[in-house]
């Protein structure tokens, strides 16, 4: 990177009030701000040549000092039944993926918010390869535009992007300034126009990002749970010993409120076989959740190489899932989508040459099928 490009201002990830307030700084007028979104989100153009409603000499000068910067796809695959997946290379080295889920007329696509991650669950791939950094919101709604980009290509397939989940790579409230800009363009009517009760965004439990959460953005909210008692949870979600359950349920509570994003919390619960998946667990799991307005989603967990972890028979899941029913409980269990691609969401692997021999460093998170199911397009 040059000096100049060093200094260029990424107008793509600008929320609409961030970029207008760039164009009023300019002595240019807000509405600048709406013609731009139109052109970058709803056409998918990023060549200020063909942003014709803005006048040349505006143009010119925006040549001069910003730019939109797109982080670079390495690869990327179609299922064969029709699930999507791209590695993003972002600045710096570091890979994400994101995933798209078709189903009918819609679609999920399932985001990486931060490179790597600081949680360190004892189950999950990504904590393993440690914290690299946060995504930008440029970098987050990057993913966003690189699915309809291909979308929009795709003529056979009549799926849309109607949901969004961060359930990639990361820990979403620990990225919340991007996160929250990126929702911002996610659900505004000149940028994605998604429902906001169909974006979703995923915790392992991060108290105070709940709460910030709930007072600047109205979106659906997924915790991922995987223990009823703080002593088990301790061992697979450490940063429980920050914010226990108890803790962590109040600030659903708190979250929770009259609009549709917000009537009814999802909770994750990725089963290990004997780890979390005995009776008593499902039983203590009915109790601590009695009365909340919650949805579950089992996950039955994703091995990958040396986790000392195992997934639980499918009729133990079954039977896990049986017993929360009789409770009452609405209660999904994944089932397995793009298989060919192992497309679990937001794994991440070390280079593209190993991923497209599909070799043993497979590193499965939360499944494809598990983020359209959590996001309610299943
Ligand atoms: N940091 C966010 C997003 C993580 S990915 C969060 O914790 O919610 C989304 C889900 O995948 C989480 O519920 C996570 O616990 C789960 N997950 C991670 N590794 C997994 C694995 N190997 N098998 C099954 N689920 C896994």
């Amino acid at each position: 990177m040059n000096s100049t490009e060093a200094t260029r201002t990424n107008l793509l990830g600008m929320p609409r009030d961030k970029l207008a307030a760039f164009f009023v700084a300019r002595g240019e007028k807000r509405f600048r701000a709406d013609q731009l979104m139109k052109w970058l989100y709803h056409r998918g153009v990023s060549d200020l040549a063909q942003m014709t409603d803005l006048s040349s000499a505006l143009r010119e000068q925006l040549a001069l000092d910003t730019e939109f910067r797109f982080p670079e796809i390495t690869w990327n695959h179609v299922s064969t039944d029709g699930t999507r997946k791209w590695l993003i290379q972002v600045e710096g080295g570091g890979s994400v993926e994101t995933v798209f889920i078709p189903e009918g007329k819609r679609g999920t696509l399932c985001v990486s918010s931060q490179v790597g991650c600081t949680l360190d669950c004892s189950f999950c791939s990504t904590g393993k390869q440690g914290f690299q950094r946060n995504l930008s919101a440029a970098e987050i709604i990057a993913q966003v535009w690189i699915a309809q980009a291909a979308l929009a290509e795709a003529s056979d397939s009549e799926a849309r992007l109607t949901n969004v989940v961060f359930m990639g790579m990361g820990e979403p409230l620990l990225n919340l300034d991007a996160v929250l800009d990126a929702i911002s363009i996610m659900t505004e009517d000149l940028g994605y126009g998604l429902s906001r009760r169909r974006v979703t965004v995923s915790t392992a439990g991060v108290v105070p990002g709940i709460e910030r959460l709930g007072r600047e953005a109205d979106v659906s909210l997924a915790i991922s749970l995987h223990a009823p008692f703080d002593e088990l949870r301790n061992t697979l979600v450490p940063v429980n010993r920050k914010y226990p359950i108890a803790k962590l349920l109040e600030a659903c509570r708190g979250y929770l409120g009259t609009t549709a994003a917000r009537k009814s919390i999802t909770i994750e619960y990725t089963l290990m076989a004997g780890v979390n998946d005995q009776p008593e667990h499902a039983v203590a799991l009915a109790e601590l959740l009695e009365g909340f307005p919650c949805k579950l989603n089992l996950i039955p967990f994703n091995p990958f190489p040396n986790s000392g972890y195992r997934r639980p028979s499918n009729v133990a899941v079954r039977a896990f899932q049986a017993r929360l029913q009789r409770q009452g409980f609405i209660v999904t269990v994944r089932t397995t989508r793009g298989d060919d691609i192992d497309a679990a969401c937001g794994q991440l692997v070390g280079d593209v040459h190993d991923r497209t021999r599909r070799s043993d460093r497979y590193i499965a998170r939360v499944s494809a099928q598990d983020a359209a199911q959590i996001s309610g397009t299943a």
